[in-house]
């Protein structure tokens, strides 16, 4: 399921009486002035369609592709910007395309953006940023946009308060590329997707939006627009790159685009409610996709019976969906049969090819909730393959750190959850409770070792 941090729950719990949610992300610092409207959302399936969109985009470009870690921004403006092996991308931005194309050419955008080294300081800066850090500062550039609508120059001087409050970074030069960057990145985009067999024309439907849309007028300013700048001639540019590829007329797979509308029916249904669902599944009718957003609006909105039935139907026809197997397990969980959800978690996490830390963790907590003995124990093997696979998923800590206590291992807990104060950005805390674990274990040990790593550790990267 989609999953939100700590600091949007009673807003959340306001919204969607029945989501249940879980911290990922605890805000400290600088970052807490945006607490409230920019969490982080975590959530295998669409985690799994991002990295899918991108992996090969990257491979062409000559990045990394492996490890590629997807950060979804909940947030309904268009942004998506890639910092080392982390892609940033506004749940907005994926809910308003409409096939996986005008995703994977803005990646591809990016991806130009980067091989041509283009911003290659802040790059450097933000690649060694902590992931709450990144989203403040990206958040920043989208408030000095929105602050600075009304003058149309001079941007960089309206966002120096914000920068200000963002810490070291240089907020700034995220608006600054220039425009034969812009033209560099477009150029670069055509040849990934040439090399990838995919049309431009998506890319090319997304840019000519920015153009066309007139409404630059508080929130409704997209960030993506002002840091890509758009010179008419740019898209007559692209157009004539676009349409000479051999490519352009080709379509996204079916079951890509089948992907595709399940994630904005989830998006639309966790972030947007009920009607939000509604509108999108009306313009899919008797598809999956739709059947999908059904069972999740069932399951959101109180109909536990309803969202099983419809479920069950969903895995019939997918058999081997990991996601229909986690929504079906999220549904028996809050139907408080966690016997019957963690099997259906197992299966979730045998069936998933993106292998998501993500799902074992929500397996271990099932597991957690039958509360055996012999469950406990195994739900800490499958928490650990979480974190093992996800290491900075501060929720999973705490899970962790509650089954060792109930197990009755005291130094195991103290070090989770030094851990999970450590990848939330709470050092002080996490020092605690590293010493505390460090107390109760033999010196040298690996759990003492890695709680010296976490008391030794400095937030500005130095050792002290
Ligand atoms: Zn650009």
């Amino acid at each position: 399921m989609l999953s939100r941090p700590k600091s949007t729950i009673a807003r959340a719990a306001r919204a969607f009486a029945t989501l249940s949610l879980a911290a990922t992300v605890a805000v400290t610092g600088t970052v807490s002035a945006f607490a409230q409207n920019v969490p982080v959302v975590r959530d295998a399936e669409i985690e799994a369609l991002v990295r899918a969109y991108a992996r090969p985009i990257f491979r062409a470009a000559g990045l990394p592709e492996d490890g590629v870690d997807i950060v979804l921004v909940n947030d309904q403006s268009f942004n998506a910007f890639v910092a080392g092996s982390r892609l940033f991308i506004n749940t907005g931005a994926l809910m308003s395309a409409e096939t996986p194309n005008e995703i994977i050419g803005v990646i591809a955008h990016e991806a130009g953006h980067i091989a041509g080294g283009h911003q290659q300081k802040l790059r450097n800066q933000l690649e060694r940023a902590k992931t709450m850090a990144i989203i403040a500062t990206l958040l920043g550039a989208g408030a000095m946009v929105a602050g600075a609508t009304s003058k149309s120059r001079g941007l960089a001087g309206a966002g120096m308060g914000v920068a200000a409050g963002g810490g070291e970074m240089a907020q700034r030069s995220i608006l600054a590329y220039q425009r034969t960057e812009e033209m560099t990145a477009d150029r670069s985009a055509i040849t990934y997707l040439n090399a990838t067999g995919q049309s431009g024309l998506g890319m090319l439907k997304t840019f000519g939006r920015f153009q066309s849309a007139l409404s630059l007028s508080g929130a409704q300013v997209d960030p993506y627009r002002i840091s890509h700048p758009l010179p008419r001639e740019r898209i007559a540019n692209l157009e004539v790159l676009v349409k000479k590829s051999p490519y352009v007329e080709k379509a996204d797979p079916p079951a890509l685009q089948q992907r595709h509308d399940m994630m904005r029916i989830k998006i639309a249904a966790y972030m947007g409610g009920q009607a939000a669902a509604s509108r999108l599944m009306r313009k899919m009718p008797g598809s999956l996709a739709s059947q999908y957003g059904d069972a999740q609006t069932s399951f959101l909105f109180g109909n536990l019976a309803g969202a099983l039935a419809k479920t069950n139907a969903l895995i019939k026809a997918q058999p081997k969906n990991p996601y229909f197997q986690e929504l079906r397990g999220d549904i028996l969980m809050k139907a408080n049969k966690p016997k019957a959800a963690a099997e259906a978690y197992a299966k979730a996490v045998s069936l998933d090819p993106a292998r998501s830390g993500l799902l074992p963790v929500s397996y271990g907590q099932a597991l957690m909730a039958v509360g055996t003995p012999n469950s406990l124990e195994k739900a800490v093997v499958q928490i650990n393959k979480g974190l093992a696979r996800d290491r900075e998923n501060a929720v999973g800590y705490r899970h962790l750190a509650q089954a060792y206590g109930e197990l009755g291992n005291i130094p195991a807990a103290d070090l989770a959850t030094a851990e999970g104060h450590f990848y939330s950005g709470a050092y002080k805390d996490a020092k605690i409770f590293a010493m505390r674990a460090q107390m109760k274990m033999k010196r040298g040990e690996p759990g003492w070792i890695r709680a010296q790593d976490i008391i030794n550790y400095a937030p500005s990267g130095k050792k002290k």
